[in-house]
């Protein structure tokens, strides 16, 4: 790692979330022309437990809050132009987003929820519709359309690579001149109430004006560092690949039944999960996959909701984490009682989509003092310290 005698801001964690904040920090210090130096620190290079390349992987604009669909929006025009927005030399990583649509399948107890969530989305401009039960019978002719009385669909939403999400923030936040170290932060240091300095597994401490929390899973470990507590813990979600003895040649959208499965293609196979039946906290070096869940929910509700898939055969699986925010599901973002330390944690299963609008953000807090663009205040940590929830319904 190279020491430099004072980094302006540390980020702790280097996945999606640390690399977006990097890249607009060092972005708007490279057009004006001025000096400030950044540090990320990540434990594990490899990403090996981190949730960013775990992800499905997907975004869209069907939120039930209109701030949620606004950051949304802002990271589709990142996707929808990113060789412009990452390019280094030229090269960019292929990010190969496929605009699928995502479909809302609905029952009668949910009507009313997602008339209102339709009102909000288009209101903030996006490309939803809510379709009839005759008209999804039409479109979706495999689907088996038992308790359902609805269906919201969406465009400009699809699905993209995490890995290369994080890695085209990451090329050209370095080749702006942002320093990656591979260490653990173990403390961070206080003076007189202020960010003083950050202590590393190694044994260095580095003195810095800002850190910002970035460690995913591990938020609240780090946020008691500076005496703050945070309610974010580890849930498990475990993704299955499987393959459909027979094809389905009609557009697939990303699908949500009402049993919360979800279903996408992944390339000629398909993509599947759901909430797990009892969602608890759990350690967050545990990624076991739970492959029971399978068996026990996913593979029946789907074979109920499409026909064709009573004939399918897993080929992978793997567990990954939502950083869960217990008070709201939602991301809390911002400034903290402790002068210099930044918040960018919470983000609950949808946080990869939001990198680019939180690391906009929160760079313009650190640059400005304020938010100049999209204003993340109602996301902040004012709600967890007054206990009052900012809920997001459609949550997956
Ligand atoms: C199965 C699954 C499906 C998902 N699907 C979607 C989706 O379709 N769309 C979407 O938008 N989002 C999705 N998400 C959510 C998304 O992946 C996350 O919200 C996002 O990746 C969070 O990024 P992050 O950088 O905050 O956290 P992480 O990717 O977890 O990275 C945190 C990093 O911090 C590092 N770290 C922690 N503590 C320290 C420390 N003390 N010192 C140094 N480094 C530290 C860790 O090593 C880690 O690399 C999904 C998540 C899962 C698990």
């Amino acid at each position: 790692m190279t020491r430099s005698a004072h980094y302006d801001t540390i980020v702790i964690g280097g996945a999606v979330m640390g690399s977006s904040l990097a890249y607009f920090l060092s972005e708007r210090a490279r057009r004006e022309n001025v000096d400030h130096s950044v540090l990320v620190i990540e434990a594990d290079p490899t990403y090996e437990k981190a949730s960013t390349p775990l992800s499905g992987g997907s975004i869209r604009q069907q939120f039930s809050t209109p701030l949620n669909v606004l950051v949304s929006q802002f990271g589709l025009e990142v996707i929808e132009n990113w060789h412009e927005w990452v390019e280094v030399d030229g090269q960019s990583p292929e990010l190969g987003f496929v605009d699928t649509g995502y479909l809302f399948l609905i029952d009668e107890d949910r009507l009313e929820g997602f008339r209102q969530s339709h009102a909000v989305q288009r209101s903030c401009g996006a490309s939803v519709e809510l379709l009839e039960i005759d008209e999804l019978a039409g479109r979706f002719p495999y689907l088996n359309l038992d308790g359902l009385v609805a269906a919201s669909l969406g465009s400009r939403e699809g699905t993209f690579d995490p890995w290369a999400f994080m890695s085209g923030f990451k090329q050209r936040a370095r080749a702006n001149g942002v320093t990656y170290g591979t260490d653990r932060v173990i403390g961070i240091g206080l003076t007189q109430g202020s960010i003083s300095s950050v202590s590393l597994a190694s044994g260095a401490v580095l003195p810095c004006s800002q850190v910002v929390n970035c460690a995913g899973v591990r938020a609240n470990q780090v946020a008691q560092m500076v005496g703050l507590q945070i309610p974010v813990e580890a849930r498990i979600r475990t993704s299955f690949v499987f393959e459909c003895r027979t094809s389905i040649d009609q557009i697939f959208p990303l699908t949500i039944d009402t049993s919360g499965v979800h279903v996408r293609r992944e390339g000629k196979q398909f993509l599947s999960g759901t909430e797990p039946q009892s969602d608890v906290a759990v350690d967050p070096e545990d990624t076991r996959a739970r492959n029971e869940e399978f068996e026990d929910k996913i593979w029946p509700a789907l074979a109920k909701r499409i026909p064709q898939f009573d004939e399918i055969r897993v080929t992978s699986s793997w567990g990954g984490h939502y950083a869960y925010n217990t008070l709201d599901h939602n991301m809390v973002v911002g400034s903290s009682p402790i002068n210099g330390f930044f918040f960018c944690n919470g983000f609950s299963g949808h946080g990869l989509q939001q990198a680019p609008a939180v690391g906009r953000g929160l760079s313009e807090l650190i640059f400005d003092g304020s938010y100049q663009t999209l204003d993340l205040s109602p996301l902040g940590y004012e709600r967890i310290l007054l206990g009052e929830p900012v809920v997001e319904t459609n949550i997956i």
